[in-house]
């Protein structure tokens, strides 16, 4: 086996070319490699498949001494080392999961000088910092530097340590990486490492091979289903689900519809977690149906959809988790099934969630955002890459640019609506949940109707212009638009001050109109 470390004088492209066998550098990339070999800081943003790792590995090859990478996730390191001592990188890591033999061998080979990259758990930095003071570093790259953004969804306490880069070893240049990107995020990294004064590098967060589409939620295995056999029959793909139980039961469904498909989650044994995720890596078509623990760090590049079967929590979730789709740049699909229930139990999730008031306004922020991509009757990647900064024209390639959404004037049935919600409260000091709300609009007896006498409400049956679907769908959206709001732990509807406005007449709603069958002739359309 060839040592890594090249020929001295040996420039980045004939390394990446020695190495691993590529021929150029994509995007950024070779410009963020010279920034560190000139022993400059960066701030690399650029979205997940971009290639960030060898912004790092390569000057860290490039330069004496040892890379450090600080990185946090155990399993990713894992694999990393495997995939860099495979080309020939003497690449080691350091983190909890090693017994104190393992640990003591690293620490000789790093001392030694025998190390190209060293990967570090950031909770291990403490105790690592005199073993680091006796070595020669290269540098030090930051991994998924956004873990540093307390209001964002992966913070890690341990990565506000990291400062202590910049303190203790000033002379060493330091790149910090992330796929997150919206600028409160990249003003947070750039405050909290101290790397005000780095080069920063955005690449455009755009995946224009990934066809985005949202659709209103009925059926939703079935419409997934529909998807797969449709659209990727025997394909690669990852379907995201919000609980376990969710996971195992979509998994054990699709597989006897004669889809293969593999569950993924927290509550499995490491065992069959592995097994898992080496099948969907070695074998094709396998579908992946998984909570969000199953993804980071996985590189395949034929995975052909993304599905979603419940709300992501976040706009940079849903980029993240779709992002999965389509590595290899060829024409892939991200759809996400969303309905009424989502809203409402995001809602109360956050209502109900840990946290002080200012983490659940953060929480609220980050669903307000999704929800509102969720409803938008404009470009979908248009909406995505501006909430990341990124102004862009219409795509050509998502739902809303492939068959335009009618916009309507919902005032009306959002009045209709409202006045039955405060009718209950009122005159009967009820509240009700969608279901039983959209009953009484469309005048459907039933026992629950009959026993609490709604058909005498003389909003009884005032909503038969729209049907039960698209009843929903105005719910839906007036949850989505702050003008209607879930109250307490059985999802009663309740109006917002917002709302009152709209009953008042003193403002107007508009909403998209849904159109259930649009989906399958897309379908169809190819
Ligand atoms: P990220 O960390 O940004 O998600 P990776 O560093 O894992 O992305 O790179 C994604 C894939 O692209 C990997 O398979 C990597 O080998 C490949 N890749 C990165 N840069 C190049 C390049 N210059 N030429 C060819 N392939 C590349
Ligand atoms: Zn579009």
């Amino acid at each position: 086996r060839q040592p890594a470390a090249g020929p001295a004088g040996e420039s980045a492209v004939e390394a990446l070319a020695r190495v691993w066998g590529y021929d150029a550098f994509r995007g950024q990339q070779a410009e963020i490699i010279d920034t560190l070999v000139a022993g400059r800081d960066a701030l690399v943003l650029m979205p997940t498949g971009g290639g960030k790792s060898l912004c790092y590995q390569v000057p860290s090859l490039l330069r004496p001494g040892t890379g450090v990478v600080i990185s946090p996730l155990i399993a990713l390191m894992h694999d990393q080392v495997d995939a860099l001592e495979q080309v020939g990188v003497r690449a080691a890591y350091l983190n909890s999961s090693q017994g104190p033999d393992e640990r003591r061998d690293v620490e000789r080979r790093l001392l030694a000088g025998e190390l190209d990259l060293l990967y570090l758990a950031p909770e291990r930095l403490p105790a690592a910092a005199g073993l680091l003071d006796r070595c020669q570093i290269a540098l030090f790259a930051i991994d998924e530097a956004h873990c540093v953004s307390a209001w964002g969804h992966d913070f890690r306490p341990d990565y506000l340590r990291l400062s202590v880069l910049h303190e203790r070893w000033p002379g060493v240049p330091r790149i910090a990486l992330t796929a997150t990107a919206t600028v409160e995020t990249r003003r947070e990294i750039a405050e909290r490492l101290q790397l005000q004064d780095a080069a920063a590098f955005v690449s455009s967060f755009d995946r224009p091979n990934i066809q985005y589409r949202i659709s209103p939620k009925q059926d939703a295995r079935n419409q997934l289903l529909r998807l797969i056999r449709e659209e990727h029959p025997g394909e690669a793909g990852i379907v995201y689900c919000l609980s376990r139980a969710s996971v195992e039961k979509t998994a054990e469904w699709l597989s006897s519809q004669g889809v293969p498909a593999l569950p993924y989650h927290a509550g499995l044994d490491a065992g069959t977690r592995a097994a898992h995720q080496s099948r969907f890596l070695r074998s094709d078509g396998v579908v992946m149906v998984a909570t969000i623990a199953f993804g980071m760090g996985i590189d395949k590049p034929d995975v052909r959809f993304v599905a979603h079967l419940d709300l992501p929590k976040s706009i940079e979730g849903y980029y993240q988790e779709t992002g999965r789709a389509g590595r290899d740049g060829q024409p892939s699909t991200a759809w996400l099934a969303y309905g009424l229930q989502d809203v409402v139990q995001q809602r109360r999730m956050i209502a109900e969630g840990e946290g002080d008031q200012q983490r659940k306004r953060a929480q609220t922020l980050h669903l307000d955002a999704m929800l509102a991509l969720c409803e938008t009757v404009e470009c979908r990647r248009q909406q995505l890459l501006a909430y990341f900064g990124e102004p862009s024209e219409p795509c050509g390639n998502c739902d809303t640019c492939l068959s335009p959404p009618e916009a309507f004037d919902g005032t009306v049935p959002a009045q209709k609506l409202m006045s039955t919600i405060v009718r209950l409260q009122r005159e009967r000091g009820q509240a009700f949940g969608a279901g039983h709300l959209v009953d009484i609009l469309l005048g459907r007896e039933n026992d629950r109707v009959r026993r609490s006498r709604h058909h005498e409400l003389s909003t009884w049956g005032i909503g038969t212009e729209l049907g039960e679907q698209e009843w929903r769908g105005v719910v839906r959206q007036l949850l989505a638009q702050g003008l209607v709001q879930v109250q307490g732990e059985y999802g009663v509807l309740a109006l917002t001050e917002a709302g009152g406005e709209v009953l008042r007449g003193r403002r107007p709603v508009r909403l998209r109109r849904e159109a259930p069958r649009r989906e399958q002739e897309r379908a169809r359309r190819g």
